[in-house]
């Protein structure tokens, strides 16, 4: 058994959720508030994600504000990062637009500006 605390940054209330594993499973969770909690200290421990903010470069050389539509896994977030620093924005943008289509598994990185 291995035992992980964890400090849920889903609402500023700050859990800390004690998750219990067997090697990759979870058997047990507690200190959280809410389910929601429950669900992100599981994933913390077990597969961590993160959303990606960051810039690409557009065309004419402006920045385009940029994240990734949902979570990340957390060991690809070097390799997202390599394909925006590579990327090229066509302009004109608006929030939302897919700037880099399935940039990690099926998540897109959309604008998060509308520049012209
Ligand atoms: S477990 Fe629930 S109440 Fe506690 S910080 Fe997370 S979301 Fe908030």
């Amino acid at each position: 058994m291995n035992e992980r605390t964890v400090t849920c940054i889903e609402c500023p209330v700050g859990c800390e959720i004690k998750v219990v594993l067997s090697e990759k499973n979870v058997v047990s969770v507690s200190g959280n508030g809410c389910n929601r909690g429950k669900m992100y200290a599981e994933n913390e421990v077990v597969c961590p994600r993160r959303v990606v903010t960051s810039t690409v470069r557009s065309e004419r050389g402006t920045p385009v504000p940029v994240k990734t539509e949902r979570p990340v896994k957390k060991d690809e977030i070097f390799s997202v990062m390599k394909k925006i620093n590579s990327a090229v924005c066509r302009l004109p943008v608006k929030i939302g637009d897919v700037v880099v289509k399935n940039i990690s598994e099926d998540i897109d990185l959309i604008a998060t500006a509308n520049i012209d």
